[in-house]
């Protein structure tokens, strides 16, 4: 999909709208009553209703899009500006592509997108060989945030993340030299410093069978009571080049990135731009097929997660 492409298939809201139902479809309808997956589509009432229990579904029931009323092909545009510039694009400045009154509801869509992104990549686990670090992101402090904090600091506050990323080893056949070429990366915002933190991280996102190589940090000690083998170096500017290659350069990155678009973000939205920010690198050689899958991403069904 590019952009004539885009214009040719969703001229308007109905051509979005069935094919919305299409990736909902493809993917399978489950009711959220019973379960059942076997559903009929009531063509005059825009909905599914459950084979079993008569249950129905709406077009955008259960998505990223419910309880939102704004037309799919709004919905549509954004993710096609989000998925073709390769650094991300303002709210500010989508709001006016659109030509879009208020710029709550594009700030607001724009997250649930990112939110889309983030549920999607939290399905895959890094394996194999796993760089780990950390890095401090700075954010805006909130009013609330601000009162807790004591008087006289700034509104600056720095925030730890975590930063993951798999790599397989490359030998360049013509000089013999190894190296490592990198594939996923994680990155997730920790609530402090504690090996707690990092703990959690590494069960949650990083495979049993997995090789983790990291800095020699004291957080770091229990790393591997969660993986096959946990290999730690002292931190010197060789480890950044060689063993941590890729996590610093997703770093430098990621921080350049965020940046140079969104000039303050506030900490509690952080990890909704880093969730976009990996989301648009682990896929970065999706090309065209990228908004395709960010459709799909948009337009799962969230109720498995609910229980
Ligand atoms: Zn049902």
């Amino acid at each position: 999909m590019n952009i004539i492409k885009f214009i040719e298939s969703f001229p308007d809201e109905a051509s979005c709208r069935f094919h919305f139902k299409g990736v909902r479809e493809k993917q399978g309808i489950i009711c959220k009553k019973c379960g059942c997956e076997k559903h009929y589509w009531l063509k005059a009432k825009w909905q599914w209703q459950c084979s079993e229990c008569r249950f129905r579904t709406g077009l955008r029931s259960g998505t990223m899009m419910e309880n939102y009323k704004l037309p799919i092909r709004k919905w549509y545009l954004a993710m096609a500006f989000m998925s073709f510039s390769k650094k991300g694009i303002s709210a500010t400045e989508l709001q006016r592509q659109l030509g879009h009154s208020r710029y709550e509801t594009v700030w607001v869509m724009m997250h649930k997108i990112r939110e889309a992104m983030g549920k999607r990549d939290s399905l895959y686990g890094l394996s194999g060989m796993v760089e780990f670090d950390e890095a401090y992101f700075e954010t805006e402090t909130s009013e609330t945030e601000k009162q807790h904090l004591k008087r006289g600091r700034g509104s600056q506050r720095q925030q730890n993340v975590a930063v993951a990323a798999e790599s397989v080893p490359l030998e360049n056949l013509n000089t013999g030299e190894k190296g490592k070429q990198c594939r996923y990366f994680k990155m997730k915002v920790l609530d402090g410093h504690s090996s707690d933190e990092v703990n959690n991280f590494i069960g949650q996102n990083i495979e049993e069978e997995s090789i983790v190589f990291s800095d020699k940090s004291t957080s770091y000690f229990d790393i591997a009571d969660y993986v096959e083998v946990h290999v730690s170096e002292k931190s010197t500017p060789e480890t950044t080049k060689t063993t941590l290659q890729w996590v610093h350069i997703a770093i430098s990155n990621a921080k350049r990135t965020l940046l140079g678009i969104y000039h303050k973000i506030k900490g509690k939205y952080l990890q909704l731009y880093l969730d976009e920010f990996c989301y648009k690198l682990n896929r970065r050689y999706f090309g065209d097929r990228l908004f395709d899958r960010l459709a799909i991403a948009v337009a799962t069904n969230y109720w498995q997660d609910n229980g």
